[in-house]
Parts: structure tokens; C-alpha cells; sequence
């Protein structure tokens, strides 16, 4: 990242995000564990890369035409990126959100622009998911393009072109082993993908909340979900199209304590606000890099995705009656403000 010279503009500002070496996390793995800061792109999220590739396929294929729409399914961060890059293009925005996603996704989105549509959650097989109701939408709408981000590999090539070659070479061409968790498994699959082009003894490590059908499928070979999760954003019940032949060496299932127990040590400890999806993948990646020390490799580099920030779940993650409500532990902080919250307004 060569951060000397003006940008020639602010679609340049997405992707070329730094990394950092996570203190906490390295310490408990015996290795060095890095966070690539995903939530450093201009829409907060991981999601920012995946929404100009899709959008400049679209364009190079003609199908999204001046003064057109882009319309997606997503669960929120996907939509933020759509928002941006099609303001900055001149198209409009329509998002297709599950209505129990995160309140902050829906004021950014209706802030940035984008027209919301929210539906009730529901499985994929039912017509009326958001997924589907977006394609349908496209479908309806003059002049518009659905971005259709689980299935279309543009996708995943912004993890190929762009955020693999990124760690890469920001870890100085030795990476021992890279892990995520997969929402459309863009992230898995075109990381995966892109760093194997480079060392194919990368391992690559999927880490799959509980809820999500991943895990059983690359340990067994069998789509089965079990549990469930919190986490916004992850959670697959399928082989998208953009996970057909990902590269996933091994896997496990972490559950929301466990990804909660980084969210809240990378807050106390290092001065990161993250979401859910964050600590999840972190403690995947403290897995993965016990498992490479124990197997005797010197020094492994593990990486990661901090996907997003935790600003957009202050109503969610950190809050104390929230987190409570959901039986989950409450953060030492939370639970001492909203005590004195209370006596303030007794
Ligand atoms: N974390 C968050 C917060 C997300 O919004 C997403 C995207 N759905 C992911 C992780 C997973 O990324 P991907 O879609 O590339 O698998």
C-alpha cells in the first residue's frame, strides 16, 4: 500500500487494506496470527471488494447500462457496498435485507440511499427469501442487474485479484495458513484459490459457525447444520457457486462463545472494535495456528479477515440486555454501564 500518493479516486480507497498482527491471539496460538482490517474499506466491511467486482463485471458484460439499478439479496454489508459503488457510478440501489439483521445495516443503507426492502427470515427453499425476492425484483425493474453475490464467481475473483496477492505480500511471500468463515464463501474460496496460486502447501482452513452446514460437508461430505448462531453475515447451507472448488484443507466449528471471547479481548486488549463474524474467524485462526506448531512448522503466519466493524452492532453485540436476551455472556463493561444506567435513571 503505497499511501504517499492521492488515490486518483474513491473507488481506489477499496481493497490494498492493511494487516496487523493480533498480540492476543498469537500469544494463545505460539505462532504469528494477523488480521487483514476489512473494516478498513470505505463501507466498513469485506464486503466493499465483492460489491465493484460484481458491479464492473456487470459493466464489462454490458448488462449494467448508465442511469441503471443494481439490486441484491444480502445481509446487509453487501448492500452497503452496493450502495457506495453505485452512487459513485450513478446507479441506483435496491437491497433485499431479512428483517433481524442488525438495526445499524438497515439506517446505513436507508442513509446511503439504497431503497430497502425487508423481508421476513426464511429458509432458502421458500420463494419469498431475500435472496430470491431480489432476483425477482431485478427481474421486474427496468434497466437493472441483480448482483446475485452467492452465485456469481465476480465475487470471489476480488479475493483471487485482490485480497490474496494483498497478504501475500504483505506477509513477505511466507504464509503458512489462511482461515475464514463463509457467508457466500467468496472470501474462503477466493482466497483459498488465490493464495494456493502462490505456495500450494498453504493450508486452508474453513471456520464455520454453529447454524451452518459447512463443516459437516468438508469433514464428512454430508450438508448438515447443527446449533445455531448469532453471527450476521456467515452461516452456509450450501455449495454456492462461488464455493464449487474451493480449496478447504481441513475445519472447524466455532461456536458464538468462543467468537465472542476474541471480540471482546480484541476490544479490551488491542483497541479493535469488531463484529461477530471477526472473533469467529480468529478463533479459527488460533486453532489453525496451534495445529501448524503442533505439526512442527517453524514460525507459522497465520491470516484472517476482520470483516467488519463492531460499530454496526451496538444494538446487538454491545449491548448488555441484548446479549442477555440471547442467553450469551455479557461483557464486564456492558454489564457495569447499563447497571449504572439504571441507578441513574431510578
Ligand atoms: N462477515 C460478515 C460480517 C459479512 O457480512 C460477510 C458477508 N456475508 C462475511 C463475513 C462472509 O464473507 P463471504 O460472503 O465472502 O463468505
Amino acid at each position: 500500500m503505497n499511501i504517499t500518493r492521492p488515490f486518483g479516486d474513491t473507488l481506489a480507497l477499496i481493497g490494498n487494506t492493511p494487516i496487523v498482527r493480533l498480540a492476543g491471539p498469537s500469544a494463545a496460538a505460539g505462532c504469528d496470527i494477523y488480521g487483514k482490517c476489512e473494516f478498513a474499506n470505505p463501507g466498513s466491511s469485506v464486503k466493499d471488494r465483492a460489491a465493484l467486482w460484481i458491479i464492473r463485471d456487470a459493466e464489462a458484460r454490458g448488462e449494467l447500462l448508465p442511469g441503471g439499478t443494481v439490486v441484491e439479496g444480502t445481509a446487509g454489508n453487501t448492500g452497503i457496498g452496493v450502495a457506495l459503488v453505485a452512487n459513485a457510478k450513478g446507479y441506483k440501489t435496491i437491497i433485499v435485507m431479512p428483517d433481524n439483521q442488525s438495526k445499524e445495516k438497515m439506517d446505513t443503507l436507508r442513509a446511503l440511499g439504497a431503497e430497502l426492502v425487508l423481508v421476513p427470515p426464511t429458509k432458502f427453499a421458500d420463494a419469498g427469501h431475500f435472496v430470491h425476492t431480489s432476483r425477482r425484483l431485478a427481474e421486474e425493474t427496468p434497466g437493472a442487474v441483480w448482483a446475485n453475490q452467492f452465485d456469481n464467481i465476480a465475487n470471489r475473483r476480488a479475493h483471487i485479484e485482490g485480497t490474496a496477492p494483498e497478504i501475500w505480500e504483505q506477509l513477505g511471500g511466507r504464509v503458512d495458513g489462511f482461515t475464514c468463515a463463509a457467508g457466500t464463501g467468496g472470501t474462503i474460496a477466493g482466497v483459498g484459490l488465490g493464495l494456493k496460486a502462490f505456495d500450494e502447501n498453504i493450508r486452508i482452513a474453513l471456520t464455520d459457525p454453529h447454524g451452518a452446514a459447512l463443516y459437516n460437508y468438508y469433514a464428512h461430505g454430508e450438508l448438515r447444520a447443527e446449533g445455531s448462531s448469532v453471527a450476521e453475515g456467515i452461516g452456509q447451507g450450501r455449495i454456492t457457486a462461488n464455493l464449487e472448488g474451493a480449496p478447504i484443507d481441513t475445519q472447524y466449528r466455532i461456536s458464538d462463545e468462543e467468537g465472542l471471547v476474541w471480540v471482546e479481548r480484541l476490544l479490551k486488549e488491542e483497541g479493535l472494535c469488531l463484529g461477530l463474524s471477526s472473533g469467529i474467524n480468529v478463533a479459527g485462526a488460533v486453532a489453525l495456528g496451534r495445529e501448524l506448531v503442533a505439526e512442527g512448522r517453524p514460525n507459522p503466519q497465520v491470516a484472517t479477515i476482520l470483516c467488519d466493524t463492531g460499530f454496526r452492532y451496538l444494538s446487538t453485540l454491545y449491548n448488555a440486555e441484548w446479549l442477555a436476551a440471547k442467553g450469551l455472556p455479557v461483557f464486564d463493561w456492558l454489564a457495569r454501564n447499563s447497571a449504572s444506567a439504571e441507578a441513574v435513571s431510578a
